[in-house]
């Protein structure tokens, strides 16, 4: 939600910006229209990253005004494409096979498309998937943010079905909609959200002496959602430094990190390879050997510059499953 009261109009969220280029005078413009609920030309050309929450100095979320006003003006997602893509994502029949226990793990939609990533002892434990079980944070991306939060309720209560105390979240989306837009949103969510991050931090604790150190220097791509739930951030430092990789110093990271471009394309049409082709020589340039990832959609969006910038991508649970000696390391 944004935050009327704490916004002093300063511009600084538009201005940092890495996506629109935008001086502090053109920034203080757009935001007090935004303010008045008016169209302002940063709608259009907001790929929504979701950084500009995360570069407030007063927490004021201006993303958050920017995603509820490109909804009232359907911008840059006509209203149709919208609804249409919510009846792809609606589930309405009979829930089954609901497994029960104090901790389960929710996929998500990857199991189907990402199953390859979800292998091994880690992900030896109930798990729900699917349809039933899809997030809604995608719709923050196009123009349809009352979707997510007409659809959070339902993925609340069927998760609570499974009568688990503890959600652990294989997505960040899914992660930052249970822990952080369902409770903004006054929904009651009656287990604990743990991030994939703080599951293998916990697991590999557990099984510290099996251990093997990767030893090499790796860039993390921080994914756009984690903008939402930036608190659980040192879980993937905890998590580097049990599997023995040194996270490179980057100009593309931590509060400063690149998106991976994949809602550029969507909701420009432009080419996001520019973009990715800088964050991935600020990679190299700082020595890291791979690109490891959060999210499967980054991996999917740096498939081709990966290639071509001979940089190989990692999934940060198979950074998991090589220290525990499941699989080899790629480089
Ligand atoms: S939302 Fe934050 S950064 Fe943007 S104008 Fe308001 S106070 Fe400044
Ligand atoms: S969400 Fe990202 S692209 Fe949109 S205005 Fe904020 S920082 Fe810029």
């Amino acid at each position: 939600m944004y935050h009327e009261t704490k916004c002093d109009q300063c511009g600084d969220c538009f201005v940092t910006c890495q996506w629109i280029e935008a001086d502090k005078d053109q920034a203080v413009i757009w935001i007090n229209q935004l303010r008045n609920g008016d169209h302002a030309e940063v709608l259009d050309k907001c790929i929504t990253c979701y950084a500009c929450n995360e570069y407030c100095p007063n927490d004021a979320n201006p993303f958050d005004l920017v995603a509820e006003l490109q909804e009232k003006y359907h911008t840059p997602i006509t209203e149709d494409t919208v609804s249409q893509m919510e009846q792809r994502y609606v589930f309405s029949g009979e829930l089954k096979d609901i497994p029960e226990a104090d901790r389960i793990m929710s996929l998500c939609v990857f199991s189907r498309t990402d199953a390859h990533l979800i292998q091994g002892e880690l992900y030896d434990l109930p798990t729900v998937a699917g349809k039933p079980f899809f997030c809604w944070v995608m719709f923050s991306h196009m123009a349809g943010e009352s979707v997510q939060k007409k659809h959070a309720r339902e993925l609340v209560d069927r998760l609570a079905q499974t009568k688990a105390k503890e959600v652990v979240c294989f997505h960040d989306d899914c992660y930052s909609i249970l822990a952080k837009l369902a409770p903004d949103y006054g929904i009651d969510v009656p287990f604990r959200p743990i991030h994939l991050s703080e599951y293998l931090v916990e697991y590999l604790t557990a099984n510290k002496s099996r251990l093997k150190p990767l030893n090499i220097e790796i860039a993390y791509s921080r994914p756009c959602a984690s903008r939402f739930t930036p608190e659980k951030e040192h879980f993937i430092d905890e998590l580097f430094e049990l599997v023995g990789v040194k996270r490179v110093e980057r100009e593309y990271d931590r509060l400063n990190a690149m998106c991976c471009g994949s809602t550029k394309m969507m909701l420009t049409g432009a080419d996001p390879k520019p973009d990715q082709e800088k964050n991935f020589i600020d990679a190299k340039n700082a020595g890291a050997k791979a690109m490891v990832c959060l999210c499967p959609i980054c991996m999917h969006s740096f498939s081709m510059i990966s290639q071509e910038q001979k940089l190989p991508i990692l999934f940060i649970g198979d950074l998991a499953r090589m220290a525990l000696g499941e699989i080899e390391v790629p480089v």
